[in-house]
């Protein structure tokens, strides 16, 4: 079938309606959706306005105050219970995203999966918010460190990540006793309705349970960025937790900073690899082509620059050109592909003036070029492009959210290591090696100044259970795993005394 055939509305809206959303919601609004397949307008939804906006957070902050009662291991439980809604729903959401974000299918499932893996973490740190009891200098006193709800987490996502970025932050807001509110990407309101309704449902039963959840605990904003700016001008709102493009959280986090607010910005990324000499090819060239090609190139974590020994460049580069000459870019949805869409016509537009940049810079470019025009005008496919260069210059510096690989050749594993660390951005990283010193001279203090350093694995692809974000330009966030919830909690230290005198800190005396 070709993409011209394609016809997404009737099974968008079968889709939404399994999951609970009344087919009214999808037509008559002034939000259009596509769908980057084939460019097929699927649906109209709905946008709120600022009044209903500013009503939101107050309600939201409602919620906030009856929400923190509840004891944290009985929050874990309906986090526990949205859990075992997503399970149910993964394929038809996992889908939706798919059509939505022209995700591969596995990658859309993946995706729904990230969810429910960040549901399952949330669900046991219910019972692990721990603080400290810390030695005092005073005779019969007790020091200790708690942590406490923090307010409204306020959650603005990015159209590459459509659903997984609520679940990282909203898991861990909603068990550490915070009401959420998201404002998702404009270009992508359908999967987020869908994420609501199955919020929505997980509510439902954990209420018939006998739980006690107040109403918007979670409330969903489809908006522009003007919605997204009351959020994050909003006193009632704490924490932003801001993720997209580096432009954003330049314009995000000064304004939440003037009100003294917290925010975690999860930015753009431009993740290098190191090939040494010593490196399995083999291995290398999977991992080279799945953190470059996959995802169309759109992940944060892409895989952007290849930095390639002398000795192996000529072994390995003409493999990979060969791949990306030979990958199957299409439909997304057959399960031959690899390749998707981009997202729109903007984004093809970028990728074809770096093209033209790194050219001008000397580059050599195999592929970049439209694919399946013909079949789809409105949908934007393209071969992934390969780009030898003299040297890191131009374009090179900067994230393109596209499918091009620039590739350096380097011969002093030094000189490789400040590459990956002489460009604005530090998200993710990797080094392909089987010599133990480079490998653990990468993630020393003196390696990779990014948040994600890896060694034989290419950098796109974390897992759940690490924190996750980058530095520089990246915006220092981190999110997910380890001890990324104290970001959505405050600290308190408590100094208890248990005795009859009052001896003061410092040993200073006070008799009044
Ligand atoms: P984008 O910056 O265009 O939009 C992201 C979100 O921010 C949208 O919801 C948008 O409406 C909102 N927004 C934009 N300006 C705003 C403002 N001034 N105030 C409030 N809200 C505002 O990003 P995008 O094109 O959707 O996503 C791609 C970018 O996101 C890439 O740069 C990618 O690297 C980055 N990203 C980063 C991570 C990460 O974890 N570091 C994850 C996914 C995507």
């Amino acid at each position: 079938m070709t993409l011209a055939n394609l016809n997404f509305s009737a099974e968008v809206a079968a889709i939404m309606g399994r999951l609970g959303v009344p087919a009214t919601s999808l037509a008559g609004g002034t939000l259009s959706v596509r769908s980057p397949i084939n460019g097929e307008k699927i649906a109209a939804v709905a946008e709120i306005n600022a009044a209903d906006t500013k009503a939101a957070i107050d309600a939201a902050h409602q919620a906030f105050l009856e929400w923190r009662l509840v004891p944290a291991p009985k929050r874990g439980e309906l986090i526990r219970l949205l859990g075992e809604e997503l399970r149910a729903a993964k394929a038809d959401l996992g889908r939706l995203v798919s059509i939505e974000v022209g995700k591969i299918v596995s990658e859309g499932l993946g995706e729904v999966q990230e969810m429910i893996d960040i549901c399952d973490f949330a669900v046991g740190l219910s019972r692990q918010l721990y603080g400290l009891t810390i030695a005092t200098e005073r005779a019969e006193h007790r020091m200790m460190e708690s942590w406490h709800p923090l307010g409204i987490t306020g959650i603005i996502s990015a159209f590459n990540f459509p659903v997984a970025v609520w679940a990282w932050n909203s898991a861990l807001a909603l068990v550490c006793g915070n009401s959420t509110i998201w404002k998702p990407s404009e270009k992508t309101p359908l999967t987020a309705i869908a994420t609501q309704a199955i919020f929505e449902k997980a509510v439902s039963r954990y209420v018939a349970d006998g739980g006690k959840a107040p109403a918007n605990l979670s409330t969903l904003l489809i908006g522009g960025r003007d919605i997204g700016e009351i959020l994050v001008d909003s006193p009632k709102v704490p924490l932003i937790s801001a993720t997209g493009s580096t432009a954003m959280g330049r314009a995000v986090g000064p304004r939440v900073a003037t009100r003294f607010g917290r925010s975690i910005l999860e930015l753009g990324g431009n993740n290098a690899a190191i090939v040494c000499p010593t490196a399995d090819l083999d291995l290398t060239l999977r991992g080279v082509a799945f953190a470059a090609m996959g995802t169309a190139g759109q992940r944060c974590t892409s895989l952007r620059r290849l930095f390639v020994h002398e000795s192996v460049y000529d072994k390995l580069v003409p493999r990979l050109i060969q791949a990306y000459g030979s990958v199957t870019v299409g439909n997304p949805l057959q399960s031959s592909t690899l390749v998707g869409p981009l997202i729109d016509e903007g984004s093809f537009s970028r990728m074809q003036k770096a093209l033209d940049e790194a050219k001008a810079a000397g580059g050599k470019v195999s592929g970049g070029d439209r694919l399946m025009q013909n079949e789809a005008a409105d949908a934007y496919y393209v071969r992934p492009a390969i780009v030898e260069m003299p040297a890191q210059t131009g374009p090179v510096k900067d994230e393109t959210f596209a499918p091009i690989l620039y590739i350096i050749k380097y011969n002093d594993f030094d000189e490789a290591l400040a590459l990956n660390n002489d460009v604005p951005q530090g998200l993710s990283s990797s080094i392909f090696t089987n010599d133990l010193r480079e490998a653990e001279a990468f993630v020393s203090d003196r390696g990779s100044d990014c948040g994600i350093a890896n060694v034989n694995i290419g950098p796109s692809g974390a897992e759940i259970g690490g924190a996750f974000g980058g530095e520089k330009e990246t915006g220092g966030g981190r999110e997910s795993g380890s001890d990324a919830w104290k970001a959505y909690m405050r600290r308190a230290t408590n100094t208890i005394n248990y005795g009859k005198t009052l001896p003061l800190a410092q040993g200073v005396k006070f008799d009044v």
